[in-house]
């Protein structure tokens, strides 16, 4: 079985995460997308949000999961026994970035990095951006899928 994790953030999930996720589905058997618990980070979204969004997202596609990880990414993989991770591409600063991360997994493991390039019309799409404009009172809808909602 082809087995893949997504880790990110996801705070919140935007449809340039959805994207890589979709195109994901036809490459792997299945995707656990993998939501990174770092203590000392400041998200908007607390966890729980965080994941609802996405399983609400994808609760149709019997091939996605969704879980949480503490710690680093190549041991959360050999922990579900995957073999790849899954990560976009949108412009050149997350090819240096991604690139020494990916260089760095491949020393301490034998998993590879698979990239998936941003479809034209979402690489401007970030999750930061998004919080931004909720942040500042503007409309997100059109920037996240339809289960991101702020209640
Ligand atoms: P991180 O906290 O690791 O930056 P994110 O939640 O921001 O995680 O993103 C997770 C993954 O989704 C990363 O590989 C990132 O490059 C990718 N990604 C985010 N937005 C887009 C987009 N608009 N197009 C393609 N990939 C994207």
């Amino acid at each position: 079985m082809r087995r893949a994790i997504f880790p990110g953030s996801f705070d919140p999930l935007t449809l340039g995460h959805s994207d890589i996720i979709q195109r994901g589905i036809t490459l792997f058997d299945e995707i656990i997308i993998a939501i990174g618990v770092n203590a000392d980070k400041k998200y908007m979204f607390s966890l729980e949000e965080r994941m609802k969004f996405i399983v609400t997202a994808f609760k149709d596609e019997p091939k996605i999961k969704v879980l949480t990880y503490e710690g680093l990414t190549v041991d959360f993989c050999k922990k579900v026994d995957a073999d790849f991770i899954l990560r976009g591409l949108r412009n050149p600063g997350d090819f240096e970035f991604e690139k020494a991360i990916a260089h760095t997994n491949r020393k301490l493991s034998e998993i590879e990095t698979v990239f998936l390039l941003t479809s034209s019309g979402k690489s401007y799409i970030s999750s930061s951006i998004v919080r931004d404009v909720i942040r500042n009172g503007g409309d997100y809808t059109s920037l996240v899928p339809d289960t991101v909602r702020i209640s």
